[in-house]
């Protein structure tokens, strides 16, 4: 069933820490196959947002629908059992692992408890395995151990980390961040391509880097939207330059 409804839906969303309102009566709506990067100066509530979603941070009013499912009154293993992944900053990968045991880890059934993989390896496990190591450029090293990694291949295999869950949502936070030009340029394909069929969220500070990816752009400043639409258009924004160059 298509739909022309957005996968992500957020209303009046407003969080409060001691009065202060960190995201303050946000409305955002993200398509399926599309690339949402947000940008702002720092503070301006990125971060939060994407804490709000994933049930990390309790809103203080306003709801979040990802298709069908109301996400504030969840719990975070809730909201990554429906489909949403996200991915901060810093890999948080299994360094003494290969990059197999890495993805094998984080098949849904394939959860590791207390610290033993106590798993079978399935054709299906192996085959999924097997395909999203091939998406995040991994194939010739699934036996190499994590920490040998260059770090953009640890970025890489993180998001492979989520792929596995076969999430409809993406969130990354400056996914190129430390990565060389060419690693870059692979995670801008790469972004494209986990878009399709998915709905993928952004934080980013390298324009050039937003321009390679973004289907839109939101700019965040206080908590609120300052400006949305294509990189052109924000760019143009004198609102946007204005809080840009006052910083
Ligand atoms: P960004 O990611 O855009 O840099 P953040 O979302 O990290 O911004 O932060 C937005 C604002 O909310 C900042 O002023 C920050 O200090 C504040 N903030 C974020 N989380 C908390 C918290 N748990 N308690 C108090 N203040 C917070």
């Amino acid at each position: 069933i298509t739909s022309n409804r957005p996968v992500l839906a957020i209303e009046g969303l407003t969080v409060s820490f001691d009065g202060f309102k960190a995201v303050d009566n946000l409305n955002l709506y993200v398509d399926r196959n599309e690339v949402r990067v947000v940008i702002g100066p720092n503070g301006a509530g990125k971060t939060t947002v994407l804490d709000l979603i994933c049930g990390k941070t309790a809103a203080t009013s306003g709801s979040i629908q990802f298709k069908d499912i109301e996400l504030t009154k969840m719990k975070e293993h809730e909201i990554v059992r429906a489909g949403v992944g996200r991915k901060f900053q810093t890999p948080s990968i299994y360094e003494s692992l290969t990059v197999f045991e890495n993805l094998e880890m984080s098949f849904p059934r394939g959860r590791k408890v207390f610290g033993a993989l106590t798993f079978e390896r399935t054709a299906d496990v192996v085959e999924r395995v097997e395909r999203v190591a091939a998406e995040i450029f991994l194939s010739e090293l699934l036996h190499q151990q994590a920490d040998l990694l260059s770090h953009g291949q640890k970025q890489w295999l993180e998001i492979g980390m989520l792929l596995m869950q076969e999430p409809e949502l993406l969130m990354l936070d400056e996914p190129v961040a430390g990565m060389s030009v060419s690693e870059r340029e692979k995670t801008a394909e790469l972004l494209g391509r986990i878009s399709q069929g998915r709905s993928v969220v952004v934080i980013e500070h390298d324009m050039e880097f937003v321009k390679s990816i973004a289907h839109k752009v939101t700019v965040l400043h206080q908590g609120k939207i300052l400006a949305e639409g294509s990189m052109e258009s924000v760019q143009a924004n004198p609102k946007v330059i204005e809080v840009y160059l006052g910083h």
